[in-house]
């Protein structure tokens, strides 16, 4: 993979590739086209303002994890706002009814305790969110599978004939993690075999997130045939509400070597951490790809990679470069807007990346960059 990224940018940073987003936004266009479905962004895997002028173009609104996220949407955003939370506060709902306009409920006792509230705004589609049974996760095994055994999400199928169907508008499944066509499909397949009657009570079905649309070997086609033959057969509106596959591969972390240590192997500090600012690589884990880097042993000099925290698991991976690293060297994560910057932290007052936009004619915009004060205020 080659990149070109002005070193002018300080380390550590986030940098969104607008172009590549582009591409990717363009995916969704096509799918939208093609299914007269909705696609909204879910802001969980990618709460990026700064892109959310270039992704309202093609994108029908967001869907939130709950309050904060549902309000980013609506006062940055705009267009539709959706909210699922596995359980709402009181507080949380009062303030909802001013923010979404679609509130999705984890069981018919959430609804039932909320609809006074729901119903005093007018024009709030509630959504319930149901437990399909059905599990394909490609990710992280049970930690990312919704519909994992003893999993809190969705009403599960016993319940459904409980619940106060004249209320609900939409029904909802989360059930993928980096899914692959075969995921998608299978879950449209398998939610069109199984809950027929109460797909013909709403007017709209969610089938969440966790379609990797722009994942190469993704059979758009296949996604597109799969929505509309169930739009046929139920003639209900579609949503999807994707995040990581909006988003993958459209940008990167870039860190410095800090400095070289040696312990029988060679390892590389840097200013960026796995702990930090990729909890993800600790937490799925995974090792992510670095550019111009191979697995160990393939190239001339192998390193360990190491964040600058003094947490012992705080490594990154382990790599091999062609050319030995040295102080200053840039090392570029690919893949870092999915989960990254949303997931970080100042966990040992470690700095926090700044936050960059790539343009497409190669110029840079720094959006956001952060000090002490931002490690400061979270201590009260
Ligand atoms: C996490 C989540 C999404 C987005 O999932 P991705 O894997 O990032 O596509 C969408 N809907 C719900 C309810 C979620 O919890």
């Amino acid at each position: 993979m080659t990149v070109t990224l002005p070193d002018t940018i300080a380390t550590p940073a986030y940098v969104l590739d607008e172009a590549a987003l582009k591409r990717n936004l363009a995916t969704a266009a096509r799918i939208k086209r093609e299914t007269g479905c909705k696609i909204l962004l879910a802001t969980k895997a990618f709460a990026f303002p700064a892109a959310f002028p270039l992704m309202r173009e093609t994108l029908d609104g967001t869907t939130a994890s709950g309050e904060y996220e549902a309000r980013l949407g609506f006062e940055e955003f705009g267009k539709e706002v959706h909210v699922y939370s596995p359980a709402y506060t009181e507080a949380e709902i009062e303030s909802l009814v001013g923010l979404a306009q679609h509130i999705y409920f984890n069981s018919p006792e959430q609804i039932r305790r909320y609809l006074p509230i729901v119903r005093s705004k007018r024009g709030i589609k509630i959504g319930l969110r149901i437990n399909p049974g059905y599990s394909n996760a490609t990710l992280g095994g049970p930690l990312y599978d919704p519909c994992a055994p003893y999993s809190r999400f969705g009403a599960t199928r016993d319940t459904l004939d409980d619940v106060p169907w004249d209320e609900v508008e939409i029904l909802h499944t989360h059930a993928l993690c980096e899914a692959r066509d075969v995921g998608s499909v299978g879950l449209i397949t398998h939610v069109a075999q199984n809950f027929a009657p109460y797909i013909h009570k709403v007017k709209a079905v969610n089938f969440g997130g966790g379609h990797f649309i722009n994942k190469p070997g993704y059979n758009v086609d296949k996604l597109i045939a799969a929505i509309n033959d169930f739009r046929a057969q139920f003639g209900v509106e579609v949503v999807l509400e994707p995040g990581a596959g909006l988003v993958v591969d459209t940008g990167y972390l870039i860190s410095s070597v800090l400095d070289l240590h040696h312990n029988e192997k060679d390892i590389a500090i840097l200013d960026a951490s796995a702990s930090t600012h990729m909890p993800d690589v600790l937490e799925v884990p995974y090792t992510p790809s670095v550019v111009g880097a191979a697995e160990p042993g393939v190239l001339a000099h192998s390193y360990i990679l190491g964040g600058k925290t003094c947490m012992t698991g705080d490594i990154i991976g382990e790599y091999s470069f062609a050319q030995p690293l040295r102080p200053g060297d840039r090392i570029v994560f690919t893949d870092m807007m999915q989960y990254s910057f949303v997931k970080n932290n100042t966990f040992n007052g470690v700095p926090l990346p700044s936050m960059v936009v790539l343009r497409e004619d190669g110029s840079h915009h720094v959006v956001q960059s952060f000090g002490y004060q931002d490690f400061r205020r979270r201590l009260g």
